[in-house]
C-alpha cells in the first residue's frame, strides 16, 4: 500500500516520501504527515528473530513506499555500520523496575544517531529519485545533539551542505566542543546569542521566506531539515520502538501481547511521536510517559490542554530538552484534531502570535494514552546519585529526568506493566552534571579528567567520540544574534544581497 505525505496546515495536497524528505517542511509551514500510518507487514514472532537492520527494513519499508527495497536496503547498511559500537545497535539493560533502551552507541553518542546516521542517505538518494539538480543546503537548529550528529551525518556527502545554529551559551561543554571540532569542508557551525527556540524559530523563519528561496534557486541551492520537523527523522526513530519490544518478547520478558509502557525525556516531542507511531503501526504500548525537565510546558499542556510558551526559560543540565516551543506536537495535535489542517494552522497561528493556544475537549479525550510530568534539577541529580549507589549504572542527565519521573508515575498509579525508558544520551556527553550529581567534589576537576573518572567510576571505556575530541583542533568560531541567521546564510553560501 502506498503511504503519501501531506502537511498539518495545507490544503491536502499529497506527495511522496522522497519529496517530503527532500523538503524537510511545507512551504504553508505545515510538517508533513503520512496520510494514514501502516501497519506491520510480518508478525511480532517474525520480528524478534531480526536483526536491527532487517527490523528497520520491515519498519521503514512501511512509510517509504516510493524507495525501492534495494534503496533502502542499501540506506540502512550504510548507516546502521560499525559506527555504533555494539552489533545490537540499540541494547536494553535492565535496571531496577525499567528496561532502558540505550540509544547512544552511535558515532555522537546520543540518540540522535539514530535517525541522523540515515537521513543523509535517504535525503542523497530522495535527490537521485526525483532528479534535483540544487546542492542541498541543511538548515539546522540545535539544543546541542543534532547538530553534532547531524554534521557527523553529512560531512563530505556529495551535493550537500550543513549549517548549524546552537545557542552559544545553551550547550554543554563537551557537546560544543563536539562540534567545534567537527570536520568536513560542507560543514558550518554558528553559535547564536539567544536559545534553542530562538534558533529553530530562526531556521523555520528561512524555510518559509520566499524571497530567500529565489536567491537560493538562483545561485543553485535549495534547503532541507535535519530537524525531527523531517519525516526522515521521524520514520527511522520508530525502529527501535519495535525493535525494543520484539527483543523483550525473544527474552520472554514480555508474553505475546502484553502491553508496555514507555518513558520518552521530551523535548521537540520527536523521539515520544515515534513511539506512538509504533504503537499505531500494531506494537501493544499502554502509555506514553513524556517527561519534562523544568521547562515544563508539555506537563502542563496534559494537565491543562492550555499550551503556553509565555513563561522564562530555564537553562538546565539537560540542555537538549530546554525546549518551550516542541515543533513535533503539531503533529500529534492534527492527528487529534481529526486531521482538520484548519483548525491546528489556527492554533499554530495562535502559537506563534499569542505563544499559546487551547485544544478543546474533545481533543483532549484523545489524549488518555499520554501522561506528562517533569523532574526538578535537584530530582534529576538525586536520581543520577541513587541509581549509581544502588546499581552501579550511570545514567546520562536527560534518561535521568525520565527515569525520575517513572517513578513518580508508578508512585501515583501503581502501574505495573513492564516498561522501557529512551536512554537518550551517554553520560559520557553530559559528565560535569552527571559527576556532580554523584559527589560534589569532582567539581573541582577539568573536564577530561572527570571523563576518566566517569570511566573508572561507571567501569566503561572511554566512548570514541569523547577520545577523538581530546586533543582536536576547534574548526569553527562563527558567532552571530539570531536576527542575523539568514545573513550569515547568505554569507556562507557566498550569496549577494
Ligand atoms: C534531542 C534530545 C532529547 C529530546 O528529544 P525530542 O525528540 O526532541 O523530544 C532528549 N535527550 C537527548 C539527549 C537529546 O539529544
Amino acid at each position: 500500500m502506498q503511504v503519501l505525505y501531506k502537511s498539518t496546515r495545507g490544503t491536502g495536497k499529497e506527495i511522496t516520501a522522497s519529496q517530503a524528505i527532500l523538503q524537510g517542511l511545507s512551504e504553508d509551514g505545515g510538517l508533513f504527515v503520512p496520510t494514514s500510518i501502516p501497519t506491520l507487514g510480518c508478525s511480532l514472532e517474525e520480528l524478534s528473530q531480526m536483526s536491527y537492520q532487517e527490523v528497520a527494513y520491515e519498519v521503514m519499508s512501511r512509510f517509504l513506499t516510493d524507495f525501492t527495497e534495494e534503496e533502502l536496503k542499501v540506506c540502512i547498511a550504510k548507516a546502521y555500520d560499525e559506527k555504533f559500537d555494539t552489533r545490537e545497535i540499540a541494547p536494553l539493560v535492565q535496571k531496577k523496575n525499567a528496561y532502558f533502551l540505550e540509544l547512544f552507541h552511535g558515532a555522537t553518542i546520543a540518540f540522535k544517531d539514530m535517525a541522523l546516521s540515515i537521513l543523509p542517505h535517504l535525503m542523497t538518494t530522495s535527490a537521485k529519485k526525483n532528479h534535483a539538480d540544487k546542492e542541498i543546503v541543511i538548515l539546522t537548529a540545535t539544543s546541542g545533539d543534532t547538530g553534532k550528529a547531524a554534521m557527523a551525518g553529512f560531512a563530505d556527502v556529495p551535493g550537500t551542505r550543513i549549517i548549524v545554529f546552537y545557542p552559544k551559551h545553551g550547550v554543554s561543554p563537551i557537546q560544543e566542543k563536539q562540534m567545534l571540532t567537527q570536520k568536513g569542508k560542507n560543514t558550518y557551525v554558528v553559535g547564536i546569542t539567544g536559545n534553542f527556540d530562538d534558533a529553530q524559530t530562526g531556521v523555520k523563519k528561512m524555510f518559509n521566506d520566499k524571497e530567500l528561496a529565489k536567491e537560493l534557486a538562483e545561485a543553485g541551492f535549495q534547503f532541507s531539515s535535519a530537524n525531527s520537523i523531517n519525516i526522515g527523522r521521524l520514520v527511522p526513530q520508530v525502529v527501535y520502538y519495535v525493535y525494543s519490544y520484539v527483543k523483550l518478547l525473544e527474552k520472554g520478558e514480555i508474553e505475546k501481547g502484553e502491553e508496555i509502557n514507555v518513558v520518552v525525556p521530551t523535548g521537540n516531542f520527536g523521539n515520544i511521536l515515534a513511539a506512538f507511531y509504533a504503537k499505531q503501526m500494531g506494537i501493544p504500548i499502554g502509555k506514553f510517559i513524556c517527561a519534562s525537565n523544568e521547562n515544563k510546558v508539555l506537563y502542563d499542556f496534559f494537565q491543562t490542554g492550555c499550551y503556553d510558551r509565555n513563561r522564562e526559560f530555564v537553562l538546565t543540565n539537560s540542555p537538549s530538552m530546554d525546549i518551550l516551543i516542541s515543533s513535533n506536537l503539531e503533529r500529534l495535535i492534527y492527528r487529534i484534531a481529526g486531521n482538520d489542517a484548519e483548525k491546528n494552522k489556527k492554533m499554530m497561528e495562535a502559537l506563534n502570535q499569542d505563544g499559546k493556544y487551547e485544544i478543546t475537549e474533545e481533543m483532549k479525550g484523545k489524549l488518555q494514552e499520554f501522561y506528562g510530568n517533569y523532574a526538578s534539577e535537584e530530582e534529576t541529580a538525586q536520581m543520577i546519585k541513587h541509581m549509581y549507589e544502588e546499581t552501579g549504572y550511570v545514567l546520562d542527565t536527560h534518561t535521568a529526568v525520565a527515569a525520575s519521573v517513572y517513578e513518580k508515575y508508578v508512585k501515583e498509579t501503581k502501574d505495573t506493566r513492564k516498561t522501557v525508558i529512551a536512554s537518550t544520551a551517554s553520560p559520557f556527553k553530559f559528565t560535569r552534571s552527571v559527576m556532580n550529581a554523584i559527589d560534589e567534589k569532582y567539581d573541582r576537576m577539568e573536564d577530561f579528567e572527570l571523563i576518566d573518572e566517569l570511566s573508572k567510576l561507571g567501569k566503561v571505556p572511554v566512548p570514541k567520540a569523547i577520545e577523538e575530541i581530546r586533543t582536536a583542533p576547534l574548526l569553527h568560531d562563527r558567532v552571530a544574534e539570531s536576527d542575523a541567521m539568514p545573513e550569515v546564510v547568505r554569507d556562507i553560501l557566498g550569496i549577494a544581497r
